[in-house]
């Protein structure tokens, strides 16, 4: 599953790739995939002549911000002769991806919504699992009251309000292993399962600590490993491990090396010991016992 690190290289990708680009065409190939509004027409119809104008990126939430004209002449600033239209909002799931398709590659079985612009340059959303939602949020309503998952997110881990004193606070009373608190996105937003084993281990904490026995210098290190795991991974464009794909289809052949994540019976980095694989609610998890505490 993509994990912030990946979803910020689809961000990044996404504003580079779609500037200008004015949704004229869309075909939902999927009505699942359209979460809201409930009739894919209203989608399709709210979203028409609209301008991907800024991307955002929340937790694992893709969020543009849409702009539309009232007639053909679009003129540049759009801040200034464009009205707001609300948001599209994205989540990747399990195995979404976009693809920028400006050779009418005819679509594979897997294609769950296209978007095309003037000169017929598509917008491609893949994926396999389906897992994969959109949102059109139209100007006035709250993408954080439609969204449930959206609104009841955590802090992002490079904001100030992500600190040792907040994670303190919130693992005060809580006997569920460290692991499953950093999975849970209502704690902190966008750790995955990836992200969560190699920030312990850079931290030295054992994934099986319960929460509430951590103390405040161990969470010091926690929060900056998991800033220092997480800024290395955008830099390189995400994980190999991860089923993400960035907007050329690549599947990221330059990711980070992982220490922990994958290499079951492999020596530790650090200590030569073995890493070992246990599941923690459900996910496998991987850690060095020697290492981590
Ligand atoms: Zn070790």
């Amino acid at each position: 599953m993509p994990e912030l690190p990946e979803v910020e290289t689809v961000r990044r990708g996404l504003e580079q790739k779609l500037k200008n680009f004015i949704i004229k065409k869309i075909e939902v190939c999927r009505d699942s995939t359209v979460a809201f509004p409930t009739n894919k027409k209203d989608f399709i119809r709210g979203l028409h002549n609209s301008l991907l104008h800024k991307w955002d990126r929340r937790g694992k939430y893709l969020i543009a911000e849409l702009k539309t004209f009232d007639n053909e002449n679009i003129q540049f600033p759009v801040e200034k002769l464009a009205k707001n239209n609300g948001f599209l909002v994205v989540h990747l799931r399990m195995t979404g991806y976009f693809k920028f398709i400006n050779d009418s590659t005819p679509p594979c079985k897997h294609t769950r919504i296209r978007f095309f612009d003037k000169n017929n340059i598509e917008l491609r959303y893949i994926d396999v699992r389906s897992f994969g939602q959109m949102w059109w949020i139209k100007q006035g309503l709250l993408p954080n009251k439609i969204i449930k998952g959206l609104g009841s997110l955590g802090p992002e881990p490079f904001s100030k309000d992500f600190n040792a004193n907040y994670l303190k606070k919130v693992i005060s009373k809580r006997t569920k292993s460290i692991k499953s608190i950093l999975l849970d996105q209502t704690i902190v937003a966008g750790i995955g399962n990836i992200y969560a084993d190699e920030s312990l281990y850079l931290a030295g904490i054992s994934p099986f600590r319960e929460a509430q026995t951590i103390k405040k210098n161990e969470l010091i290190k926690l929060k900056e490993s998991i800033v220092t795991v997480l800024k290395k991974s955008i830099g390189s464009g995400g994980t190999t491990f991860s089923d993400f794909r960035d907007l050329e289809g690549e599947n990221g052949n330059f990711g980070l090396q992982t220490n922990v994540y994958r290499r079951t019976g492999k020596e530790c980095r650090k200590c030569g010991n073995l890493i070992e694989r246990q599941k923690i609610i459900g996910r496998s998890t991987h850690w060095c016992p020697k290492c981590q505490k």
